[in-house]
């Protein structure tokens, strides 16, 4: 038996296989496909944007330079490069000017090798993670398509055709029309679609009738990407298209051109896909020993370039916790915090695309709301909000303290040998930094070395902080002064790391 078996491999179900494996866990991923490679991953169609909270999470563990190989980019900023942003984003289509970023607004963007997005393809991000995931002992096994599903208070057993998998506790990433969360009983709301979007790529005959980039037109949006013949479009339909057939040549044909009010002609189309903004939720992230992670646990449009980013995210958060809970130190509720903490974050995803599918729609209503948002984005104030939606930064969960920094993902801090946090973090534990300068939480520090480093010295920039506890998902869990109080600090640590192993006092 498996500590943890992940129904799905695509990027979320592999990035939490490497977060378990990598804290002792023994795991299994079933993938229906037997085969990792597809045109829907490669570029252009695979084409996705990952946050620079995302690029984090890689750099976090180690997986930086592999990902930025397997995704051609040669030209990432450095370490120490200061901070304007090289990209913005946009919002509904209507792009950032990154130079109207107000860094200064921005007090914990601290230099870091992982301080900005990278544009990649899900074959790169799966190709490094299944390699992670084979270096850390996780087994991968294809072809192997999930049906059933049964609980008991024990153990968790998936069945595939005959085979039965039985694990101390499972994880749906399989994606969104998850099988996982139907089998396991999980309810799921939101709100049904306004449209139809379609991507495709195509021979098109009179391209130069089309403008490049994002164009709301008074019937519907079409975006012509820079790769040659790949387009998107949204029909404002009601969500009335029959997703359960693929789209033919003439039906998106018709569409191009209601939408772009040219006679443009595809010729021949070689990939097509479509999707709707239907936006919806789980009510709680587990139900017994069964949780959801990724577009398993939300779906909606991929406007604003979100889901992969939000999957990541949940599966960081979610890895350490579960590890902690399989290994029997953690405190009670701890998994829980799982759904306390994402759930909100994914909402939120969930509301950005709704606020942007609102933006886009042709009539005067959303042309109105257009109008405001340029005024905003015209302003160095409205940017840098956008921008710190968008890049991530914003996240914030409440663990109930009101330093500033708690709650947040840690900025990279650097002790004045140079070591910085990122580094500290690869081995998955939790770090506690001790800036004082009489080592204030060394004992209390190791008391859980097992699950926390210790690390202490002179920082570079400390941003005010004696110290910080930071989880091994790279969020502040506390914080403390520059005169940093051990008992607050032993208590901080106790409340997510459960019980010291050895007694502060043994120090
Ligand atoms: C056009 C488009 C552009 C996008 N752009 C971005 C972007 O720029 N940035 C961003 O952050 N997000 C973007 N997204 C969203 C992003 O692609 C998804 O959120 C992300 O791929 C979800 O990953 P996942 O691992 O949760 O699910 P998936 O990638 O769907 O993986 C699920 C896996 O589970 C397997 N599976 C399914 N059912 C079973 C079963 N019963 N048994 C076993 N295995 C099963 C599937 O075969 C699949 O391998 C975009 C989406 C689209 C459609």
């Amino acid at each position: 038996m498996h500590d943890v078996v992940i129904v799905g491999a695509g990027p979320v179900g592999l990035f939490l296989a490497c977060e378990l494996g990598l804290a002792g866990c023994s795991v299994l991923v079933l993938e229906r496909e037997p085969d990792p490679r597809s045109p829907w991953k490669a570029d252009p169609l695979g084409m996705r944007g990952l946050s620079a909270a995302s690029v984090e999470a890689f750099y976090r563990r180690g997986m930086l330079h592999p990902l930025l190989k397997a995704s051609g980019v040669d030209d990432y900023p450095g370490a120490d490069e200061p901070a304007p942003p090289r990209g913005a984003g946009h919002f509904a289509g209507m792009m950032l000017d990154p130079a109207k970023v107000d860094v200064a607004a921005l007090p914990f963007r601290l230099p870091s090798p992982a301080l900005e997005g990278v544009m990649t393809n899900l074959e790169a991000v799966e190709a490094v993670l299944s390699e992670r995931a084979f270096t850390l002992g996780v087994e991968v096994r294809r072809g192997v398509t999930v049906s059933a599903i049964a609980q008991d208070d024990e153990i968790v057993v998936a069945r595939a055709g005959e085979h039965e998998y039985a694990a101390r506790w499972l994880v749906g990433c399989d994606g969104g029309r998850s099988a996982v969360r139907g089998l396991a009983g999980f309810d799921f709301v939101g709100t049904e679609p306004q449209l139809t979007g379609y991507l495709v790529l195509a021979t098109i005959a009179d391209p130069e009738k089309l403008r490049p980039g994002f164009n709301l037109t008074p019937t519907g949006m079409y975006l012509r990407t820079p790769a040659e013949g790949y387009i998107g479009m949204l029909d404002f339909d009601g969500g009335a298209f029959d997703r359960s057939q693929r789209p033919t040549r003439e039906h998106l044909q018709a569409v191009l051109r209601h939408i772009s009010g040219t006679d443009v002609t595809l010729s021949d189309v070689h990939l097509a896909s479509s999707f709707t903004d239907r936006a919806m939720q789980p009510t709680t992230y587990r139900q017994g020993r069964v949780l959801l992670a990724g577009d398993a646990a939300h779906i909606h449009s991929p406007l604003g370039a979100q889901g992969l980013n939000l999957g990541l995210g949940d599966a960081m958060n979610l890895g350490w916790k579960l590890a902690a809970t399989v290994h029997g130190y953690a405190p009670d509720g701890l998994l829980d915090t799982y759904t306390r903490e994402r759930h909100p974050i994914g909402a939120w995803v969930l509301d950005w695309t709704r606020a942007q599918a609102a933006a886009m729609k042709p009539d005067p209503h959303a042309q109105a709301i257009q109008g405001v948002v340029r005024d905003l984005i015209g302003t160095r104030d409205g940017t840098t909000y956008v921008f710190e939606k968008v890049s991530g930064s914003s996240i914030r969960y409440d663990l109930g303290s009101e330093q500033p920094l708690v709650g947040r993902n840690a900025p990279d801090l650097r002790l004045a040998d140079g070591t910085r946090l990122g580094d500290l973090m690869r081995d998955g534990r939790g770090v506690a930094l001790d800036f004082s300068t009489d080592r204030r939480l060394h004992g209390p520090a190791m008391g859980w070395e097992s699950r926390m480093q210790y690390a202490a010295g002179p920082a570079r920039n400390d941003l005010g902080l004696g110290a910080a506890l930071v989880r091994p998902d790279g969020v502040v869990a506390w914080a403390g002064d520059r005169d940093p109080d051990r008992e607050s600090f032993e208590r901080a640590a106790g409340q997510w790391f459960g019980s010291p192993e050895i007694s502060a006092t043994e120090f």
